[in-house]
């Protein structure tokens, strides 16, 4: 059984910022934000890489461990950020998050992440974050000594702990998660998840509309929020089963496949 799934994306630089330096992968099989740093164009570069190697995996239609497929490719876009970085004086020092979901041959998807970027599921009118930041506010919360919305303005709130291209030796989280139909999936830049508190996001995910216009009203409340970041957003809405039970929850054609 495989899932079909509508998705749309929308990406601004904010308000502040004079460069996008998020890069956004959307579909038809990997769906994934990056939020790039680095002086220069770096944080583009290194971006724009991670999607570009997320963008060319290939084999997750008929993968035995689609987890395992997703990881080579993190660890590829990795890789070419290292050499990037080491052969390009003009962006050393260059590294981007990554999160994102990746489809399966059956009723699952792939949660992956490095960084601060997020994925979050809206199910049953519930919001859960699927995971950690790896940031220095994100172990501050864990430890119990901040609170999600003091983070939120925090000094330090963009300091990540863990990213691609900064060490040889990067460990993605990389998982595996069920799905339902009526389940809809969020990618997020730090730019939304900093201006907008979960309670936000979860109304406007699960607002009727297409998925381009939920991602759309999405960075218009980040932009809203103040806008103090380049802002990403991917929402993937699973709309049915492949002969299962059909439940259309979005009509978007030209946005509209079926996985496997
Ligand atoms: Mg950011």
């Amino acid at each position: 059984m495989s899932i079909d799934v509508r998705w749309g994306s929308a990406t601004h630089r904010g308000r502040i910022r004079d460069r996008n330096e998020d890069a956004v992968l959307a579909g038809p099989d990997v769906f994934a934000v990056a939020d790039g740093m680095g002086g220069h164009a770096g944080g583009q570069v290194a971006s724009a890489l991670a999607v570009a190697h997320l963008a060319a995996i290939r084999g997750l239609a008929d993968a035995e461990d689609p987890g395992s497929v997703v990881r080579h490719g993190l660890l590829g876009a990795n890789r070419a950020i290292r050499e990037r970085g080491a052969t390009d004086p003009a962006v050393a020092g260059l590294g981007t998050t990554v999160a994102g979901i990746a489809r399966t041959p059956d009723a699952r998807v792939v949660v992956f992440h490095v960084g601060d970027s997020r994925v979050y599921r809206l199910r049953a009118g519930v919001l859960e974050q699927l995971t950690e930041d790896h940031s220095v506010v994100g172990e501050l919360i864990r430890a119990g000594e901040i609170s999600p919305a003091e983070a939120r303005h925090h000094p330090h709130r963009s300091v990540v702990t863990r990213a691609l291209g900064v060490v040889d030796a990067v460990d993605p989280v990389v998982r595996t998660v069920a799905v339902e139909v009526g389940d809809a999936f969020l990618v997020a830049s730090d730019g939304l998840c900093n201006e907008v508190d979960d309670a936000a996001l979860g109304a406007i995910l699960g607002a009727p509309g297409t998925a381009d216009e939920r991602a759309r009203r999405l960075v218009d409340a980040a932009l809203d929020g103040g806008g103090r970041d380049n802002v990403s957003v991917v929402v993937v809405a699973v709309a049915g089963t492949r002969g299962g039970d059909h439940l259309d929850v979005d009509t978007t054609p030209s946005h509209h496949a079926t996985a496997g």
